[in-house]
C-alpha cells in the first residue's frame, strides 16, 4: 500500500515538478489568467456563431434548391429536394408517382433580363411576376405576403420577382412605369396588371382568376 501511494506522489515532491509548478503560479497572475479567460470566452462567441451562420445558410440553401410537386392523386405538397429530382418520386400521403413536368417554387423565384425567357414565358402553368426595387418601401412591405403566396400557391402558380434596378429590358418590353407592379402570366402571355401595394386579397384574386 505504501509502495502505491510512494509511486503516486514522489513524483510531485520531485524538486523539478515542485519548480516547475512554482513557475506556473508565478507566471499566471490573476490579471492573466482573467486575459486568457476572456480570450478563451471570445474565441468561443466567435466559432459558435461561424457554426450558428454555416448551419442557417445550409438550411436556407436547402429551401431555396427544393421543389414543392402537388400530388395529382391526392392533392398533397410534396418537397422535393435537389439532389433527388432525377429519382422518381412517389407522393409522402398516398404514394402515387409524381410528375416532374411542372415543378413549383414554394419561395418567389428572382428573374432577370436573361433568365426571364425560361423562367416566366417557357413556365407550364400561372406565373405572378413583381418588379421590384430593393429601395422601394411599398415592395419591402409587399415582399413578405408575396413569400405567404408562393408557399400558399405551390404546386398551382410560380411567383417571380424582377430587380429593375439591375434589368431594364423586361421592364420597357412590359411598360414597366413604377414600382412596384405585377404582371400575371398564363402560358406565356401576361393576362392581368397590378399596380402599386395591393392587399393580399386582391393580389390571390387575380392568382385564382389565371389558375
Ligand atoms: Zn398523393
Amino acid at each position: 500500500m505504501s509502495f502505491i501511494l510512494d509511486s503516486v506522489f514522489r513524483p510531485l515532491n520531485s524538486p523539478r515538478f515542485v519548480s516547475f509548478s512554482r513557475k506556473i503560479r508565478e507566471n499566471l497572475r490573476p490579471k492573466k489568467i482573467f486575459l486568457l479567460t476572456s480570450a478563451i470566452r471570445d474565441i468561443y462567441f466567435f466559432m459558435s456563431s461561424v457554426w450558428r451562420t454555416a448551419a442557417e445558410n445550409k438550411e436556407k440553401k436547402m429551401n431555396r434548391e427544393s421543389l414543392i410537386i402537388l400530388c395529382p392523386q391526392c392533392g398533397a405538397k410534396n418537397r422535393i429536394p435537389q439532389d433527388r429530382w432525377g429519382d422518381q418520386a412517389v407522393c409522402g400521403k398516398c404514394r402515387a408517382p409524381l410528375p416532374f413536368s411542372s415543378p413549383f417554387p414554394d419561395h418567389p423565384v428572382e428573374v432577370s433580363d436573361r433568365t426571364f425567357q425560361n423562367e416566366v414565358l417557357n413556365f407550364s402553368g400561372p406565373v405572378l411576376l413583381e418588379f421590384f426595387a430593393p429601395w422601394c418601401g411599398h415592395c419591402q412591405r409587399l415582399s413578405p405576403v408575396l413569400d405567404q403566396l408562393a408557399s400558399e400557391f405551390a404546386g398551382r402558380a410560380k411567383v417571380a420577382k424582377l430587380n429593375i434596378d439591375e434589368n431594364s429590358l423586361i421592364p420597357s418590353q412590359y411598360a414597366v412605369r413604377g414600382v412596384p407592379t405585377m404582371l400575371f402570366f398564363k402560358g406565356g402571355r401576361p393576362m392581368n396588371r397590378l399596380v402599386g401595394e395591393q392587399p393580399k386579397g386582391e393580389i390571390e384574386r387575380q392568382l385564382n382568376s389565371i389558375l
